[in-house]
């Protein structure tokens, strides 16, 4: 199912042209315009789901199966030092495409990138009451 104006689509349905590193009935994998690193590359379902949330469970195994095959790849390829899997989700998570895709970024030393958070503290007892909301 396609989407009429959004870009992911038209990029998967080839109306939007990209450099694509691999092609399957499922999915496009595209290098990313804007880089965080050399090699920056995006997962997208050719059928358009929204997000994590809306995304099939299948459809989100088969694509972390290819995340860790192509990861493989960058990694070889372009000499990478490590790699981030990046899936954003709602505009407050950072998510600018409305349709689900998955980040690979290739990591080099000194890349200058900075893909970690700040870690906070919180205590065992606010742990469990997290937990609790979760789990109960
Ligand atoms: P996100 O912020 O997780 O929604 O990521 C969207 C990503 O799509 C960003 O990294 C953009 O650089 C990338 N992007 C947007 N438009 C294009 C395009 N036409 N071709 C390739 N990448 C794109
Ligand atoms: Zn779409």
């Amino acid at each position: 199912m396609k989407k009429d104006d959004c870009i992911f689509c038209k990029i998967a349905a080839g109306e939007i042209p990209s450099q694509c590193i691999y092609e399957d009935g499922l999915f496009k994998v595209i290098l990313d315009l804007g880089p965080a690193t050399k090699g920056h590359s995006l997962i997208i379902p050719k059928d358009h789901y929204e997000d994590l949330f809306e995304i099939p469970e299948e459809t989100a195994a088969q694509a972390m199966v290819l995340a860790k095959r192509l990861s493989a790849r960058l990694m070889e390829k372009l000499h990478a030092d490590g790699l981030n899997l990046v899936q954003n989700n709602k505009e407050t998570a950072g998510q600018t495409v409305k349709h689900f895709h998955l980040h690979m970024i290739p990591r080099y030393k000194d890349d200058m990138q900075n893909i970690l958070w700040k870690p906070g503290e919180v205590t065992q007892d606010e742990l469990a009451l997290i937990k609790e909301t979760i789990t109960g």
